[in-house]
């Protein structure tokens, strides 16, 4: 048992948590953001660098154009997912029924899908190497 004892799960780092947290991929502790969520007025508003190993987030000129097809995937996945609420827990209402809560609700997320699609983009399409020993 003792050979494990040097093995550490950092779940504290992990490569999920850190797309969630829109984290830097590199240190994985830098904010991609300037401002938290909740600032819905500046909830696009980008470090250009990170923080804390100043990696340039825009990793190459236009990079953020493919977030936008995340973001895409994102609201489908949304809207979608309302449609079947709706139309199970409400019985099949009318069209305006669907039409009406899918748009607000979808406005409303914007924000947030918004930074989620451009952290799991810089993650999964940045090319971007996580470097542990950066604390
Ligand atoms: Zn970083």
């Amino acid at each position: 048992m003792s050979e494990y004892k040097n093995l550490k799960f950092d779940v504290e780092r992990s490569e999920f948590r850190a797309m969630m947290g829109e984290k830097c991929p590199q240190c994985r502790q830098g904010n991609m953001f300037k401002y938290p969520l909740w600032r819905v007025d500046k909830f696009d508003k980008m470090n250009e660098n990170c923080p804390v190993c100043n990696l340039r987030f825009e990793v190459e000129p236009g990079f953020w154009y493919g977030a936008m097809f995340v973001s895409y995937g994102f609201s489908i996945l949304l809207l979608i997912l309302l449609g079947v609420v709706i139309y199970w827990f409400f019985n099949d209402p009318p069209v305006m029924g669907y039409v009406v809560p899918i748009t607000i609700i979808s406005l409303l997320a914007v924000p947030v899908n918004f930074r989620i699609s451009r952290s799991v983009f810089l993650h999964l399409f940045g090319f971007v190497k996580y470097k542990a020993d950066l604390r």
